[in-house]
Parts: structure tokens; C-alpha cells; sequence
């Protein structure tokens, strides 16, 4: 295969000239716009290969050489690429939180491309700088709730930004904790403030020894990122046990107190809406008074769970929410947009200044733009993608949506008690439940014989990692694994099946092929043949 011309001229069409009809690239456009999951189910061959062997496709480490056709190229990238995609589509897939999109994404994916706005700033962005301005104000008024006048004054108001759009809950969360520091350490007549001079300088003009966030064990680790990047030190996220997967609003307050004796400072409680692991919602009411008692930043984290605001049914799940400083939410989990579409949203308009940055050639004081408060630069108008749900689902959508997610987790649940070799570990607040396999003798030996639990927990711990990496290497569906602390085994961890119920396309017969293959899986095992003729004859 001859590679394409060197020259400026075949660079220029290149930029400017749409592919012919019958190209490759013009024939994956037209069956991707045609139908998604018929595209899905041709091209995405999920697990032919192992992780080894794909890795051999990419084993290039020079940049090529030569230019070559687009329609070539693209016929390399379905080979290589598309067809050892992980089919985040598929129904039977309900391991994680990326699932399958709302196809009208595919053409507005197109049209952002197609305008590429550059939201750091309005000379870059001029409508797309006031559409994320509305998308915060509306996620801001379903958190908070405040008056049309207050939205009025702040809704595009230069001085003040009701929240930062940015990339995830990770960019979301660094930046609600970067805000508290700053506040914490505010400037007076004889510092600067710490933006300015530094955590150092800072700590020692307050004349404190350390700095600390407090949260549950299942804080998402993007807090342990967090504490690190604004200069606390990871030792100093305070996580508490939480066997009950919820924050103890007592056992905050009583370590907060406590490490506050010794000049220490709790910079802010986290509290989560919602956690990535179990799906819980932490005791938000009670932790703003916590946080309000320690004189510390309230911060909740609601990337996934934030969305459950639009259910008039489940919104008082996470009562309390309006009390927080700051709250994380990612429209890329529950509201089913595309990936980068991460939110935090600011009770006081004027928090963001605490963090603003001013540059000569943009981010003129005075000015609009974004980029002033955000941590990063360059972005692309995701917004948009979030404008366009809540205006094609509108908030009725979005709960209907929400309240079946919830609703099919029950069921799930409901399935998983009802079989005599499953447990259920942890029941579902949100979408999200845990559980794992155990023969019902062996569960009837535990009972009885509880001095026993720690040994056949590690032997159910092996079968359920033998099992989930079965089930994920046969390729039809995935749930994912993890290890919790739980209220029933407090002293060690166990190893549990994670789900995920956010794909609203999974029916209940998708759910119970999962468990009969696990359950086929199993009986396969030796590790189950020996756990049930062990247990069988004691009882
Ligand atoms: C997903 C998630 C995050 C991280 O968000 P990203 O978008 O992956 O950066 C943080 N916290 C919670 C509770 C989450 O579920």
C-alpha cells in the first residue's frame, strides 16, 4: 500500500474535504448514524483477544513517517481499535457506571466537533460561555434552591460563578477542596493568603500544624488525590470505618474535635451522596451541622448520586444537600451524557474569587470568562450536551429514568434473596447493590457456627474472584468486584460482586441469565465443590 502524497496541497483537502460517499470513513459515518447498536454488535467482537495481544497492535513507538490515507487508516482503526472495544452498550454489561448514551449524542457529538468553542473564553466561545453558565445555574437551582432573583443577579454575573464546569467528579472534587484551602487560609492586613504565598506561609501565620478532610472509608479516591495536590498530605484525609457504608455523624464530629485540640485545622467534612462502591448516601443533614459545629467547609460529593435530586420520590434520600458549601455532580454517571461532563456547584456565588486567576491576554478582570475559575484551561462546550438532555428528558424524564434504575436494582436484589446460593450483601439506597455467591449449607454453617465465618470467608472471597473473572473473559456480560468492610463481617473485608444498574435498556430476563451463569460458573469450580461437601456433612 503506497502511503498519501507529501505535500501541502493533500494536507490542505485533508482539512477542508469531506471524504467521498463510498469511502471507509464516509461508510462508518453513515452506520453509526443509521444504527448505533447494529454497528456495536458488527464491529465490537468482544474478548477474541487477550489484553497481551492487543497489546502487540500497539506496539509502535515511532511517530510515522509518512502521511497516509484517512480511509485507510480508518479500516486500521476498526481491526485494532473498535473491535477490541469493551461494548459499554450492552445491557448485560452492569459493572460500572458508563453505559449506554441517548443517541442523540452521536450528531451533537458532531456538531461540537464541527464548532470546536473553546470555553476558556468568550473570544473563543461567546455563546456557548453564557449556555454553561445556565447549565450551572439549573443544576445549581435543583441542589439549592434559591430565589429567581438571586439567579437573576448571578445567573451571568462577571464577579461571581454559581459553579465550575470541568472534565469529571475528580476535577470537580480537587476543585471544591482548592476553594476551601483558599478560604481557610484567607489574605488580611499581614498575608497575602495562601494562593499567593503558599501553604507554608499560610499554615504558619494561622499557626496551624496540620490540615485535614474527614470522610467515610468509601470516599472515592479522587479526595486522596485531592489532598495531595493542594499540599495537604494523603495522611491527612481522615477516613472513619463505616460498616454500615454511611458516615457516622458522631464519629466526625468526635474525631474532628479531637484533632482540632492539637492546632490542627479540619478543613472540610466530605460527605457522599451516593459512593462508587455500594451506592450509599452518607447522613448529609446531620454532617452539615457537624461541619458547621468544627467551623469547616461542608463538601458532598453527589457525582453519582447528585441526579437522584430529580425524583421527586427519591430527592429526600439526600436531605441535607442544600446545606452543603460545595457539591460535586457528574452529568457523564446518572444523566447519561458523554464522558467529560463534570460539575461542582458553589452555595455562595462568591466562593469561585477565592480561586480566580487573571492573565493579560484573557481573563481580563471584568471579563466573562470561564476559564478565570476553573482549574482547567482549554475545554470543549460539553455543556451543550448537558443543555440538550435536561431540555429532550426534562426533569420528569430524568426521574422516570432514575426511579426505574432504582426500582430494577430492587428487583435485582429481590432475585439474589430469593435464591438459596446467593447473598445479598449490601441492598441498593440508589442503583448500585452487592452480593456474592455462597452454597446455602455453607451460609446455614456460618449461622450456627459463626467462630468459622473468618476461613469460608476467604474461600468465598477466592470463588467470587474465580467467578466475576470467568464471567468477564466469556464475554457475554460483567458485573465488577470489590472488597468491603460490612456491617455483618465488621472485622475483615470480604470480596463482593459489584452492579451497577444504570443501563435503562437492561430487562429483568438480562438479569437472571447473569445469575444462572454465575451460578453454572460456580458449580464448575472446585473451590465450591469442596466449600459444599465440607459443609454438608457437618450440618
Ligand atoms: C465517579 C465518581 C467520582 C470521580 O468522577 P470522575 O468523573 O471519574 O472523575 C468521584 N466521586 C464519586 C462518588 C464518583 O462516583
Amino acid at each position: 500500500m503506497s502511503g498519501a502524497e507529501v505535500s501541502l496541497e493533500h494536507l490542505y483537502r485533508v482539512f477542508t474535504m469531506p471524504e467521498g460517499k463510498d469511502s471507509k470513513l464516509a461508510q462508518i459515518e453513515q452506520h453509526l448514524s443509521d444504527n448505533l447498536s447494529d454497528f456495536l454488535s458488527q464491529h465490537v467482537v468482544a474478548k477474541v483477544n487477550s489484553l497481551e495481544q492487543i497489546e502487540k497492535s500497539f506496539a509502535e513507538y515511532s511517530v510515522p513517517e509518512t502521511p497516509e490515507f484517512v480511509s485507510k487508516h480508518a479500516e486500521d482503526l476498526l481491526d485494532k481499535l473498535v473491535a477490541n472495544s469493551v461494548n459499554t452498550y450492552s445491557p448485560s454489561f452492569i459493572g460500572h457506571m458508563t453505559s449506554a448514551l441517548p443517541y442523540f449524542h452521536l450528531p451533537l457529538a458532531k456538531l461540537l466537533v464541527g464548532l470546536n468553542q473553546n470555553l476558556v473564553k468568550i473570544e473563543t466561545s461567546k455563546a456557548f460561555t453564557p449556555l454553561e453558565r445556565q447549565v450551572l445555574g439549573m443544576m445549581h437551582e435543583l441542589v439549592y434552591d434559591e430565589t429567581p432573583d438571586f439567579y437573576q443577579t448571578y445567573l451571568h454575573n462577571a464577579n461571581h460563578a454559581l459553579g465550575a464546569f470541568c472534565s469529571g467528579g475528580t476535577i470537580a472534587n480537587i476543585t471544591a477542596l482548592w476553594v476551601a484551602r483558599n478560604k481557610a487560609l484567607p489574605a488580611n492586613a499581614e498575608f497575602k493568603g495562601v494562593a499567593q504565598e503558599g501553604l507554608v506561609a499560610g499554615m504558619m501565620h494561622y499557626g496551624y500544624k496540620n490540615m485535614a478532610i474527614i470522610s467515610s472509608k468509601r470516599g472515592h479516591y479522587s479526595l486522596s488525590k485531592a489532598v495531595d495536590l493542594i499540599g495537604l498530605g494523603r495522611q491527612h484525609m481522615l477516613t472513619i470505618d463505616s460498616p454500615s457504608q454511611r458516615l457516622s455523624p458522631d464519629k466526625a464530629l468526635a474525631m474532628g474535635k479531637q484533632y482540632q485540640q492539637d492546632n490542627n485545622k479540619v478543613l472540610a467534612i466530605v460527605g457522599i451522596a451516593g459512593t462508587t462502591e455500594t451506592g450509599h448516601i452518607d447522613p448529609l443533614d446531620e454532617l452539615a451541622d457537624v461541619a458547621k459545629e468544627l467551623g469547616c467547609h461542608f463538601h458532598v460529593d453527589a457525582a453519582w448520586g447528585g441526579a437522584t435530586l430529580f425524583s421527586r420520590e427519591y430527592h429526600r434520600l439526600l436531605k441535607g444537600i442544600e446545606k452543603a458549601d460545595s457539591v460535586t455532580l457528574d452529568a457523564h454517571k446518572q444523566m447519561y451524557v458523554p464522558m467529560g461532563a463534570g460539575m461542582v456547584l458553589f452555595k455562595d456565588p462568591s466562593d469561585s474569587n477565592a480561586v480566580r486567576h487573571h492573565a493579560q491576554y484573557i481573563l481580563r478582570a471584568g471579563s466573562k470568562d470561564l476559564g478565570a475559575t476553573t482549574l482547567e484551561g482549554s475545554r470543549n462546550g460539553m455543556a451543550m450536551m448537558v443543555y440538550a438532555s435536561l431540555h429532550i428528558f426534562g426533569r420528569q424524564g430524568y426521574e422516570l429514568l432514575i426511579n426505574q434504575s432504582i426500582e430494577k436494582a430492587k428487583i435485582y436484589a429481590r432475585m439474589i434473596q430469593s435464591h438459596p446460593d446467593f447473598e445479598l450483601v449490601t441492598s441498593p439506597t440508589l442503583s448500585l447493590l452487592t452480593y456474592r455467591l455462597n452454597p446455602q449449607e455453607v451460609q446455614t454453617k456460618m449461622k450456627s457456627h459463626p467462630q468459622l465465618a473468618h476461613d469460608i470467608n476467604i474461600q468465598l472471597d477466592n470463588l467470587t474472584v474465580a467467578v466475576q473473572k470467568q464471567q468477564r473473559e466469556a464475554g457475554k456480560s460483567f458485573v465488577s468486584r470489590t472488597r468491603l468492610q460490612t456491617e455483618k463481617y465488621p472485622e475483615h473485608a470480604i470480596t463482593v460482586f459489584r452492579v451497577v444498574l444504570a443501563n435503562p435498556l437492561t430487562t429483568e430476563t438480562d438479569l437472571q441469565n447473569i445469575l444462572d451463569e454465575q451460578i453454572a460458573i460456580a458449580n464448575n469450580t472446585d473451590t465450591w465443590k469442596t466449600l459444599c461437601s465440607t459443609h454438608k456433612k457437618a450440618n
